[in-house]
């Protein structure tokens, strides 16, 4: 199938990079510069860290190996969802009551900190309020119920069991056995929200260079970022590269495995159908552990998305498996045209939580939000930019966290959690 493809060199064939606000092309780094702080990787986790540092009145300089939200950031499925990739009640099993109780403070951040900029710099991003967890069996709406009694714990207002009879009231299907509502979750156009925050950072003062791949890190007290053309001397150097990290680095790549999902949109819908489809324009994920994910765009085209490549690998046919996804969930699409379709990297951890530290005293890094990332790399990212302006005390709680390598090393990572996605994946179908 041919999909179409859009006028915005260097970006993937994204109906994102399509309707992106702005598609200048910033140039490449060439000569040597110094700055404050260098910040490799311009997704939502650099940017993130650049607006915080620029905030506080540091020089920064971030370099892009390709064009800004060229990775997960400008590809995802736009969905705000709160809180992490595990549940504060397995992080609290994992790595004790107080460690939960930290990380829980700190879980609705992420969705507060995009709410924050994109008021206060006018980003236009179609910020649209509202989430849809979608139960199709009674063992995940009681995990959704112990999830939600957890979450009110540490202090989350927004959420609400949804039962079978008001599925209706968020999503036309008779798919789900039920579900839960976050009226804190919510969906964005997130290539434009990481375009918006981007032009925040220059409007105060950062620089941001494109095609400026970072091939070597020489640490130091002033470490010292090199690229094809140019070099940056700085007093930090902060790595938020993600899945896309490889080869630089090898020390923390080799901690994350690039997992890809895919992500389509339909042409534009009769506005009556789309707003019969999700009549209260909330996003949608299911419970699954290889989930469906999907929600309205502003130009009333269904975006949906799923699928999983572990390894990272883009599969040949990007639609085989969410279009037949798209029409159980919505029989009334059949003959609705596919204008888009993409793959994306996310990084996955060992244990599902991001990982963050220190590889020296001057070089900081985070990754591996897991798939869940629109909220924790803009908390993540503003934990970096604390912990460089002297305030290391949040990024300490993460950093203290283990982080495993996975098993099997580079040759049999992929095998090995394939094999154990399987197995999750087998007892979904067979509602286990
Ligand atoms: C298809 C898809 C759908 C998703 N849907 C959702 C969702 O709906 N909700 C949600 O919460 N999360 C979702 N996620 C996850 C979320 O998008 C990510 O967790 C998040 O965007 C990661 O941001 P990041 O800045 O850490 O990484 P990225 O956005 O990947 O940014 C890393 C950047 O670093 C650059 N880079 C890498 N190496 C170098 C180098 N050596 N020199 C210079 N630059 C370099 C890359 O080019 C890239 O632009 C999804 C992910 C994917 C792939």
């Amino acid at each position: 199938m041919a999909f179409r493809t859009s006028d915005n060199p260097g970006h993937t064939g994204s109906w994102y990079a399509a309707s992106a606000n702005d598609k200048r092309v910033r140039p490449a780094l060439e000569g040597e510069l110094t700055a404050d702080v260098c910040i490799i990787g311009a997704g939502f986790s650099g940017i993130s860290a650049a607006l915080e540092l620029s905030e506080r009145s540091y020089s920064v300089i971030v370099l892009e190996a390709e064009r800004i939200g060229f990775g997960a950031s400008g590809r995802n499925g736009g969905q705000i969802v709160n809180g992490y990739s595990r549940d504060l009640e397995t992080i609290a099993g994992r790595y004790g009551r107080d460690k939960a109780i930290e990380l829980g403070r700190m879980s609705l951040e992420g969705g507060n900190i995009i709410r924050d900029r994109v008021a206060k710099y006018a980003i236009d991003c179609d910020l649209v309020p509202g989430g849809f967890f979608a139960a199709f069996t009674d063992k995940q709406i009681r995990q959704m119920e112990e999830d939600k009694a957890e979450w009110e714990k540490h202090g989350h207002p927004g959420l609400e069991m949804v039962s079978k009879a008001e599925v209706a009231k968020y999503v036309k299907t008779d798919r789900y056995a039920g579900g839960m509502i976050d009226t804190l979750g919510g969906h964005i156009h997130p290539l434009n929200l990481v375009l918006g925050e981007a032009a925040a950072v220059e409007s105060l003062g950062g620089r941001i260079f494109e095609g400026s791949r970072a091939i070597a890190v020489e640490p130091g007290t002033q470490p010292v970022v090199r690229t094809a053309n140019g070099a940056v001397k700085a007093s930090y150097v902060l790595i938020c590269g993600n899945a896309y990290l490889a080869p630089l680095m090898p020390e923390i790549h080799g901690r994350m495995m690039p997992v890809s999902s895919q992500v389509m949109v339909t042409e534009p819908l009769d506005g009556a159908l789309i707003e019969s489809l999700l009549p209260a324009n909330y996003c949608v994920e299911d419970a699954n552990y290889i989930l469906d994910y999907y929600r309205r765009t502003a130009d009333n085209r269904l975006l949906y998305g799923g699928g999983i490549g572990y390894g990272g690998n883009d599969p040949k046919d990007l639609t085989g498996v969410i279009r037949p996804n798209m029409l159980k969930t919505f029989p009334q699409l059949q003959n609705a045209r596919i204008d888009y379709a993409w793959s994306g990297n996310f990084a996955l951890t060992l244990t599902r939580i991001p990982h963050m530290g220190r590889l020296s005293d001057t070089i900081y890094f985070s990754h591996g939000d897991s798939g869940h990332g629109v909220t924790t790399t803009h908390l993540l990212g503003k934990i970096l930019g604390e912990a460089v302006a002297g305030h290391a005390e949040r990024f300490d709680v993460w950093a203290s966290l283990p982080n495993l390598p996975f098993p099997g090393g580079s040759t049999f990572r992929v095998p090995l959690t394939m094999l154990g996605a399987w197995w999750y994946g087998l007892r979904d179908k067979l509602g286990l």
